[in-house]
Parts: structure tokens; C-alpha cells; sequence
């Protein structure tokens, strides 16, 4: 007996008829991001990276270790309109609002859209090591319970680029933030309720970093 895959959206990967993409007006933030990923990190349905990208303008892409990413990482970094730093939580991370004030530039924020193994083996790519890095100063509960829960509460790369979005006090944020998170809740729900999974209790732990 042969069972038949749901078309899927090729954008948001829910099925077709879930689809949410139609209903995204992607918001132009002051701050670039730019999601370092993997060809196997796309091919994740549950990846939360591939929603920034519908709902952001100012993002790019580069996919680590697929020809030539290094030198498009040290054209990203080598940009003078931006001031290059990475987000991830380290007990030295820096406040990006405090970096903003020195510099009068807006950020570059670079995201490791990948497992959190990964992430920190990322971190240690010597073009990475001199970025500054910048942790959130007021994170939320996960909402994303797509994956396995892990002894410590990440968040996934769309809520944590979202959080660090609002504690920068990004220009014209708050109405976008409304919507972007609407349209996340309804992303998880659907996939939540395709994968039989039965909807959480507040504040979940979860591993996904994805
Ligand atoms: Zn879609």
C-alpha cells in the first residue's frame, strides 16, 4: 500500500491548504540579518529560519560550507552601512543597544539557523570568532514545541530573532511584531496538529534551535 505525501507550500512547507504565505506583508527592519544555515537545515520541515525569510526584507542567506560562503560572510562583515555581530548567548554576550549607541550604525546580526551542536561548532569558524556577540535581554517562553524538549530552554531562531528585534527597539517593530508572531503561531499550530502532536502547556522547553 502506497500512501501519498500532502503537497506541500514550497515557501512555508505547510500543506497547500494551511498555507500562510498569502497573508505575510514582510516587514523592512533597520537591522540586517544574516542566517547562516545548511542545505540540511532547509530540508528540515519544522526549520523556523525559512519564516524570518518570508516575513523579513532585510535578510540574507548563506549556507555554510556550500562553495564560496566564506567569502560571502566576509562581505557581509567587511559592509560599512552595518555593525557586524552574532547573536548567541554566551556569559560574556553584549547588549546590541549598548553597541548601537557607540557605533550610530544599525546591525549586522548574524544567526546560526542550525542545531545548537552545530551552532556552537559553528561559533568556532575563525571568521566568526572576532564578531561581537550579542545576547537577548528579555526572553520569552518557547511557543515552538515541534521538537524534543532538552534539559534547558532555548528558544528557536525565529522567536529569538524576533525577542532580540523587540529589545533593540527596532523603528516601527511593535505592529510588525503583532503580526509576525500571529502568523508563527499559526505555522506551529498547523504543523503541531499535522504531526498529531497535542498543543503544550505554557511555558515549554524546547530544543529546537531551528
Ligand atoms: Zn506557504
Amino acid at each position: 500500500m502506497t500512501t501519498t505525501k500532502p503537497e506541500r507550500c514550497f515557501q512555508c512547507r505547510l500543506i497547500v491548504q494551511e498555507c500562510i504565505c498569502r497573508h505575510i506583508s514582510p516587514f523592512l527592519a533597520e537591522h540586517k540579518i544574516t542566517l547562516l544555515t545548511s542545505k540540511k537545515e532547509e530540508r528540515i520541515i519544522s526549520n523556523t529560519g525559512r519564516l524570518l525569510r518570508l516575513m523579513l526584507k532585510n535578510i540574507s542567506t548563506v549556507y555554510v560550507g556550500e562553495t564560496g560562503w566564506e567569502k560571502d560572510v566576509g562581505l557581509e562583515i567587511s559592509r560599512s552601512d552595518y555593525t557586524p555581530v552574532l547573536l548567541f548567548p554566551l556569559p560574556h554576550s553584549r547588549d546590541g543597544q549598548n553597541i548601537i549607541e557607540e557605533t550610530g550604525k544599525p546591525l549586522n546580526i548574524f544567526v546560526l539557523d542550525t542545531s545548537w551542536r552545530n551552532a556552537r561548532r559553528w561559533l568556532r569558524k575563525p571568521m566568526l570568532i572576532p564578531l561581537r556577540k550579542i545576547g537577548l535581554i528579555t526572553a520569552p517562553s518557547s511557543e515552538y514545541y515541534l521538537r524534543k524538549q532538552s534539559a534547558e530552554n532555548y528558544l528557536c531562531t525565529f522567536q529569538a530573532v524576533t525577542s532580540l528585534m523587540a529589545d533593540l527597539g527596532t523603528k516601527d517593530y511593535a505592529s510588525a511584531s503583532f503580526h509576525m508572531q500571529e502568523k508563527f503561531k499559526l505555522w506551529v499550530k498547523s504543523l503541531a496538529r499535522e504531526r498529531g502532536l497535542t498543543l503544550p502547556r505554557p511555558c515549554y522547553a524546547t530544543q529546537g534551535r531551528t
